[in-house]
């Protein structure tokens, strides 16, 4: 760092280990972060100055290179058993099974994105498809709005939408139903999601807090009933999502872009890890 005269914290790869000032990261040799040399503090991504625009990812990119990934390993575990003429058809016949299951899978997410975009705009900061480190799932949606973050997991299921109740009256638990098949297993899910992001925000203590919500959004499904919770997670369809998101809240412009630079962070872009 010879040659630099300017004071206050700069943008550069640290050359030692050392701990985010702010939330106590630690932060590895080579790690991105911010240098205050007067001072000698580090300070971690997520909690230094905004650097530019936060990564979006791609809604959807994540299904749809699924499926096409899941077709070529079936065409190809044709032609290597049967041959060059087996896998023609091979190509053929998975087009109209599972290649449409999640094609669909991501065109709903993309719709659920694109209708968001247009009808809550910039109140929300989104995240779309988004890897959860250390596991091969990942999440849909992620919108920091003024009432805290919401985790989106977005389905476009066919039939009718069904509360069950379980459990005696004073300890009421709910399942849901969509066209007769239980799809609570999918809440849980949720849930897991919740609790990801939970432990990104936890060591930011400006973030402390910050109400961190699932939903479960059918997208064409039928809908005789309102809005329900399985566990804390909400299930319920585009319009019921957008009227929470537009809600206010407490959380400032600022305090959004912080929590949504954090997890931008915590969560990369599945998009950029196929790059
Ligand atoms: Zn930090």
């Amino acid at each position: 760092m010879t040659g630099d005269n300017s004071a206050g914290p700069r943008r550069l790869r640290l050359r030692y280990p050392a701990v985010c000032g702010t939330c106590a990261m630690e932060l590895s040799a080579g790690t991105e972060a911010f240098w205050d040399r007067a001072v000698r503090q580090a300070t971690c991504l997520a909690c230094g100055p905004e650097t530019g625009p936060i990564d979006a990812g791609t809604p959807g990119a994540s299904a749809a290179a699924e499926g096409e990934r899941r077709k070529e390993k079936r065409v190809e575990d044709a032609r290597r058993r049967y041959g060059d003429h087996a896998a023609v058809v091979a190509a053929a016949v998975f087009g109209r099974e599972t290649a449409e299951s999640w094609e669909k899978g991501s065109v709903g997410e993309s719709r659920l994105a694109a209708y968001l975009e247009r009808e809550v705009g910039d109140r929300v900061i989104a995240l779309h498809d988004r890897l959860i480190p250390g596991t091969r799932r990942n999440i849909d949606h992620i919108y920091v709005a003024r009432t805290g973050v919401w985790v989106v997991d977005a389905k476009a299921y066919k039939g009718k939408v069904v509360k069950r109740d379980l459990g005696p009256i004073w300890r009421r638990e709910h399942e849901v139903l969509v066209g007769g098949r239980n799809r609570t297993p999918l809440a849980k899910g949720v849930e897991g999601q919740v609790d990801a992001v939970i432990a990104a925000l936890r060591p930011d203590p400006e973030s402390k807090g910050t109400d961190v919500h699932g939903a479960l959004c059918f997208l064409d499904s039928e809908w005789a009933t309102s809005p329900f919770q399985v566990g804390y997670v909400w299930i319920l369809y585009p319009r019921e999502l957008r009227k929470r998101l537009r809600k206010k809240g407490p959380l400032s412009r600022e305090a959004m872009e912080r929590v949504a630079r954090r997890l931008a962070l915590s969560f990369p872009s599945a998009a950029d890890e196929r790059r």
